[in-house]
């Protein structure tokens, strides 16, 4: 594995779990009146095990619920944006000015790591709490 291999997927491994899920959508939490917790992919029924009611989550909007999605990849994108618009130039005048400016990276490196992805993982999380919430009704 090179390097730059093992830097992307500390990049991506950054990525909470429940944003993953790229095109597809994240799954939704479904908190059933008994309290279990089950969860299941947009428009998908889930039965509760402890009390059988069944919860339909195509009861949410789906442009309500595509609209979070979005804006979720747009926050990933954003990330892996930046990330290559710090380093690409770097690379790219390495190769013209020589490759000592490579030793350039490792500053970058840090201050990504030390200074960018905290405040972008604090983003994130404050967008999940702030997430919308909807109130289904068991079929
Ligand atoms: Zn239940």
């Amino acid at each position: 594995m090179t390097s730059r291999n093992r830097w992307r997927s500390v990049l991506f491994g950054q990525v909470p779990g429940a944003y993953n899920a790229g095109m597809r959508g994240a799954q939704i939490t479904v908190r059933c009146d008994c309290g279990d917790v089950g969860y299941v992919p947009h428009g998908e029924r889930w039965r509760c095990d402890k009390c059988g009611r069944t919860w339909n989550t195509a009861q949410i909007p789906a442009d309500e619920y595509w609209g979070i999605m979005r804006d979720m990849r747009r926050l990933r994108i954003t990330v892996i944006a930046t990330a290559l618009g710090l380093t690409v130039p770097i690379v790219a005048l390495a190769l013209i000015l020589g490759l000592r400016l490579l030793l350039l990276l490792p500053v970058l490196m840090s201050f990504w790591f030390l200074f960018y992805m905290p405040r972008w993982r604090r983003q994130v999380r404050q967008r999940a709490r702030s997430l919308r919430r909807w109130k289904l009704h068991p079929e």
